[in-house]
């Protein structure tokens, strides 16, 4: 329970939307944007409140806030997640929506950015609350979102499970079934193939492209892993099982573990689903959230929430390669600590576009109603998220500047071209 409080803490004391606002203002300088578009990009076009009263098992009703940030669509439809997360608030989501405008631009999906969330606590909630929750949400932002308008999908504590009860909400409601209004949907109800470990295995890609121009050897390169949800558990196992990594270090929001000799991935997935945590793991050193930042390791890999390399402890920062699988994890001090450090970060809205850019291929096949194989989402991932790599890194070359601002440059880009040829700006 402590590391869940110094989490929200920590939430609480760094407002993620100013960290947005801070981002654009020093891309706004290297690009040199007037200040009519340097104010498009850092305001969301539409924000959207709503009230959740839902009937609980003791028969009562209770009444939920939730979120839907319409952030910017100039290059296409709104994309991005639902949280369901006790420490959500509005501006959290509005970074989010933010961040999720510059993903799906880095990555040159024909998508905007948007993001939701409701202010909830999943692992106090029966099943059968979740259902009604996840349908008072969807009745609730029905009006304005859709296929072509504003398409989400599962982030923090929703799952293809949350994301099916949405999809048949909205269909009941538009009285056809509309596969096409969420993504991260189980295969059976025109889910993608692949859509499950995309994050992870997009975030596999940058690593193993990071570690060519690093000239870093991936074979037993060690990696510790912040978080180990649907992000963290799958970069454990494509790790080890695409580079032959050894993973000594895991934790969850209620501590971790580490061993030198490598902890299992599957074991690690077994022990949190029998336990509730991987602190739980027997033949290993207990470690705090703290501890595993400040690791000997190649690879850092933050999967969990933001805020989590700051200030205080960016110094004590090891790796070579920070890849930042969650979003938002590492504040500006912090990045520019790094930075003069040397470490190699690959920033979250590139290193975790994996996500998105599956999901943008799961309305694809939604569409055309013809799906493809795993090999096929595989190697399109793979495509996408190394020309994206590349083209931040020669960027950040070219301009000598770090790889977030870098990814930075080149979606602020593509977003202001758009927003100028619509005659926004
Ligand atoms: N929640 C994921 C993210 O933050 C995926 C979003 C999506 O697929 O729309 O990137």
């Amino acid at each position: 329970m402590a590391k869940t409080t110094v989490t929200a803490n920590k939430i609480a004391a760094i407002n993620p939307f100013e960290t947005v606002r801070t981002q654009v203002d020093k891309c706004a300088e290297i690009l040199k944007l007037s200040p009519e578009i340097t104010e498009m990009l850092k305001n969301p076009l539409r924000e959207l409140h709503v009230s959740l009263p839902v009937r609980m098992d003791n028969g009562k009703i209770k009444v939920f806030q939730g979120f839907r940030v319409q952030y910017n669509d100039a290059r296409g439809p709104g994309k991005g997640g639902i949280r369901f997360h006790p420490e959500e608030t509005i501006d959290t989501v509005k970074a989010l929506s933010a961040w999720m405008t510059w993903k799906c631009a880095v990555v040159d999906i024909p998508l905007g950015g948007a993001k939701g969330g409701v202010i909830c606590n999943p692992k106090e909630m029966s099943k059968g609350e979740l259902e009604r929750l996840s349908r008072a949400y969807m009745r609730a932002i029905a009006p304005y979102i859709g296929p072509e308008k504003d398409v989400p999908a599962p982030d923090v504590y929703t799952n293809g499970q949350t994301m099916s009860w949405m999809m048949d909400e909205y269909s009941v409601i538009c009285g056809k079934p509309q596969f096409g209004v969420i993504t991260g949907k189980p295969l059976c109800l025109g889910g993608s193939p692949g859509r499950d470990d995309a994050t992870a295995r997009g975030g596999m890609f940058t690593i193993r492209e990071a570690a060519k121009a690093l000239k870093i050897d991936l074979k037993n390169a060690t990696v510790a892993i912040q978080g180990y949800g649907n992000a963290g558990y799958y970069a454990a196992k494509l790790a080890k099982e695409m580079f032959g990594c050894k993973v000594v270090a895991v934790c969850d929001s209620r501590g971790g573990a580490y061993s030198a000799k490598g902890i299992d991935p599957a074991v690690a997935f077994t022990c949190k689903e029998k336990t509730d945590s991987v602190c739980n793991l027997s033949s290993v050193e207990k470690l705090t959230n703290e501890d595993v930042i400040g690791l000997d390791v190649d690879i850092l890999i933050p999967a969990a929430l933001e805020n989590v390399i700051t200030a205080k402890n960016a110094r004590s920062v090891k790796a070579k390669i920070v890849a930042e699988l969650a979003n938002g994890p590492t504040t500006p001090e912090a990045d520019d600590i790094l930075y003069a450090k040397g470490v190699h970060t690959i920033p979250d809205f590139l290193c975790n576009a994996g996500g998105v850019t599956v999901s943008y291929f799961e309305m694809v096949q939604n569409a055309c109603m013809y799906y493809w194989d795993e090999a096929e989402v595989y190697a399109k991932l793979d495509k996408k998220m190394t020309s994206a790599y590349k083209a931040v890194l020669a960027t950040s070359r070219q301009y000598k500047i770090n790889m977030r601002q870098a990814a930075y440059v080149i979606s602020v880009r593509r977003v202001v071209e758009a927003m100028q040829m619509r005659g926004w700006v």
